[in-house]
């Protein structure tokens, strides 16, 4: 066997000329190559026969081409073959398949993996459509015919084309895996393979590869036999062994050990405006617990919309202020800023404490001067809490004795582990509390947050009533816009929100968020689709722009409805265009009341409360990822009024975000929206992997192999601890070399 750090132009039937094909997909060394597992197995050992396929199920046959033939119909070229096995038969259809036209030959064998399909001819044989096919060899080629069939065979996604396919990797491996010389080595220790059932690196490399015969293929299709939990536990293994001496660097820091006496329960006692639910109490316990200690807090809250984490936040923020420190609190958004200023400040002064807490507002839109006198209070230590925006405080601010840092809504995951404060060489560091309401499967966010610790707010306060969640197609707006109506004729408010903030046309949406929000299909499918069907209503509010179809938008909308629908209701605009002070203005207006309707864009997104608004109607909701739509809903609800949540289609909705939509229907649990938004989106696109932080993986997937990620986490835990006495000492040493050479270029979370 090769060395697996050949590099690829040095296997027999790879030259510079391919090596460079495969350089641009990132594979350079043997290595990569082993690495490049298939995607799905084939068992073409077992063939199955044509009378027991099923119509709808995917079946991989193998059959004997009978005949083929070029229909040109009026539409478009269509290539028909007629493959059988025995007396049996099965049509397969290509469209467009003028390029496949003299590939075959009568008697040829072939293997096929496709969708089976009732066939309308009269035999009542099946058919595929466009099936994946590969030509099988014949007699005459005695050594390939071992790697295509009469074995259960891997496919591969090709790395090039039709030249490097799935026949061309099995070759490769192949001459890789049968090749004399140095095995593939072992990375984990024998002794902790034997205790987890795995088998070793090598074995492992060969079976995922060439299954042995009594393979199951099930467990092949979900990577779920010896050899693949083997390889995958070693990549989760070595990742979470890399998070944990992270873990352990992070507690040897210098940090506050804060007191939490009779005075400071005291304090937190008096700041409650209402009983804290179970939850609310449990997670305040974690963080305190972590305050105490004299090494710095790292603590990820999750708490869904509403669930209350404020409260929770301003009660550490009083630890820290209570033993002579300060905190600060850091926002998204100006109006979140400002909101959060006060309503700590109004809590704050209830408890009628002597001296009175100082709380110092510090945002972009303060003028000049204001900054410099809040800078200053804050250096001198004559501020307690300070609320800001992230930018603001992290950037240019000095402070006399900062004991506690809270990061509000922080669900742009990369910024998390990047906060740079000012602060002096050696000193000791605050404790930090990151809060966000986008749910995240525990497991993933302990891998993901690295080194943060994850306290969960799994119960919503007493005494919500659910948010009654419908979807309407734009033709119905006229109901819409009278029970908004009607709601505010109660006293209510309403959100109205629009994914665009003006006049764009489809080809270029203004999107008022970062497009990645989006499930990104959406947003380029949707344009040429909606074309024609948005062609015929252009009577309506929204029409066309140069023949362009354009999207409803804040701006054109709020015009609009003030004109017609609305009219006689005080409404209000907001989107991330205006000037700080209009949108502060805006906002301020709608959180007194002296607003009914406030239109706007996303920009609402995060956290505003106004517990007395009861209707969100989100327009063109289709083109709103899943996370998104279920924080807007979480705007409403927050009192003790029915509310709503009406999600309008104005377009084509694709499948997916008819799934979406389905979705928010039916459920309000935000844990299981975001499982679906995963599901739905793969982990990749939902976390920004790159942007996450998190490692392209090679052979597993987070989502699939949780159970194997917890049991990595565990092993690696225990690892670091020399937990495992039977571990000889060059083992553990091995372990560490591995994890020094490899943990950059594979994981490239830390240096090591
Ligand atoms: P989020 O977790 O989304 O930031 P908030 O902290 O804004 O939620 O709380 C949502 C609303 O619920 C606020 O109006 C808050 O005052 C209220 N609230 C929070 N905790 C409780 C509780 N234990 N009992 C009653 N109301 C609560
Ligand atoms: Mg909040």
């Amino acid at each position: 066997m090769l060395a697996l750090d050949t590099p690829v132009q040095f296997i027999k039937g790879i030259g510079p000329q391919i090596a460079e094909k495969l350089a641009e997909k990132r594979i350079f060394l043997a290595e990569d190559l082993l690495y490049h597992l298939p995607f799905r197995y084939e068992d073409r050992e077992h063939p199955r026969s044509l009378n027991e396929l099923q119509p709808g199920e995917m079946a991989s046959v193998i059959g004997e081409v009978r005949g083929t033939a070029l229909l040109r119909t009026r539409s478009m070229p269509i290539f028909e073959m007629t493959v059988g096995q025995g007396p049996v038969s099965l049509k397969c259809m290509w469209f467009h398949g003028t390029y496949l036209k003299d590939k075959f030959k009568p008697g040829q064998m072939l293997a096929l993996y496709g969708k089976v399909e009732p066939s309308r001819s009269r035999s009542g044989s099946f058919k595929m459509i466009q099936p994946q096919i590969e030509i099988l060899p014949g007699p005459d080629e005695p050594e390939t015919a071992l790697l295509e069939s009469g074995r259960i065979v891997p496919v591969y996604e090709s790395l090039g084309g039709a030249r490097l396919s799935s026949r061309w990797l099995r070759r490769v491996l192949h001459t890789i895996l049968e090749s004399p010389g140095p095995r593939v080595a072992e990375t984990l220790p024998a002794v902790l393979c034997e205790r987890l059932q795995l088998p070793d690196r090598a074995s492992a490399m060969r079976a995922v590869h060439f299954p042995p015969q009594e393979t199951s293929l099930a467990q092949l299709q979900n990577a779920s036999t010896p050899a693949h939990r083997r390889l995958i536990f070693e990549e989760l293994f070595y990742l979470e062994l890399g998070l944990e001496l992270k873990r352990r660097k992070m507690r040897e820091r210098p940090g506050f050990a804060l007191a939490t006496g009779e005075p400071v329960r005291a304090a937190l006692k008096r700041v409650l405006p209402f009983h804290p639910t179970a939850a609310q109490k449990r997670v305040l316990a974690e963080i305190v617990s972590d305050m105490r200690q004299p090494t710095p807090m790292r603590r990820l809250l999750q708490g869904d919309v509403g669930s209350g984490k404020t409260i929770v936040a301003l009660q550490a923020a009083l630890v820290a202020i209570e033993n002579g420190h300060q905190a600060a609190l850091m926002a998204p958004t100006e109006i979140l800023a400002t909101q959060h200023f006060l309503a700590a400040r109004k809590l704050l002064e209830h408890t009628g404490r002597k001296p009175p807490y100082r709380v110092v507002l510090l945002t972009g839109s303060l003028d000049d001067e204001r900054k410099r006198a809040n800078r200053g209070l804050i250096a001198r230590g004559e501020a307690d809490l300070v609320i800001g925006t992230h930018a603001l405080i992290e950037e240019k601010v000095e402070f006399a004795n900062l004991g506690l840092v809270i990061v509000d809504e922080q669900h742009r995951f990369g910024v998390l582990q990047r906060f740079k404060l000012m602060k002096k060489p050696n000193a000791a560091e605050p404790h930090v509390l990151v809060m966000t309401a986008t749910p995240i499967p525990r497991t993933l966010a302990l891998t993901l947050y690295g080194d943060l610790e994850v306290s969960v707010l799994d119960e919503l306060p007493p005494g919500r009533t659910p948010i009654v969640t419908r979807r309407t197609p734009d033709e119905r707006a006229p109901e819409v816009w009278a029970f908004v109506r009607k709601q505010v004729q109660a006293g209510r408010q309403a959100y109205i929100v629009y994914p665009v903030i003006e006049g764009a046309s489809d080809d270029q949406p203004e999107l008022d968020f970062p497009r990645d929000e989006v499930a990104a299909p959406d947003v380029k499918d949707a344009p040429k689709s909606t074309a024609k069907s948005k062609a015929k209503k252009s009577a309506s509010l929204f029409e066309e722009k140069n023949g362009k179809p354009t999207l409803k938008s804040a701006v054109a909308m709020f015009e609009a409805l003030r004109a017609t629908h609305l009219s006689g209701l005080r409404l209000g605009l907001l989107h991330g265009r205006m000037n700080a002070e209009d949108k502060e203005i805006s906002m301020r207006r709608f959180q007194r009341g002296e607003l009914d309707v406030l239109v706007a864009t996303t920009v609402i997104e995060v956290g505003v409360d106004v517990p007395n608004a009861s209707v969100m109607v989100i327009e063109h909701a289709e083109r709103f990822g899943l996370a998104q739509m279920h924080q807007l809903r979480g705007r409403v609800g927050r009192g003790a009024a029915k509310s709503y949540c009406i999600l309008m289609t104005g377009g084509k909705v694709s499948p997916q975000a008819e799934e979406r939509l389905d979705a928010m229907v039916r459920t309000q649990d935000g844990f299981e929206l975001a499982e679906l938004d995963l599901a739905l989106r793969g982990p990749g696109e939902f976390f920004g992997t790159r942007q996450a932080g998190l490692p392209d993986f090679r052979v597993a997937n987070l989502l699939r192999d949780r159970k194997l990620l917890e049991m990595a986490r565990r092993e690696a835990q225990q690892f670091v601890e020399g937990a495992d006495k039977q571990l000889p000492r060059e083992a553990v040493a091995a372990v560490w070399a591995h994890l020094r050479a490899h943990w950059q270029r594979h994981y490239g979370l830390v240096e090591a």
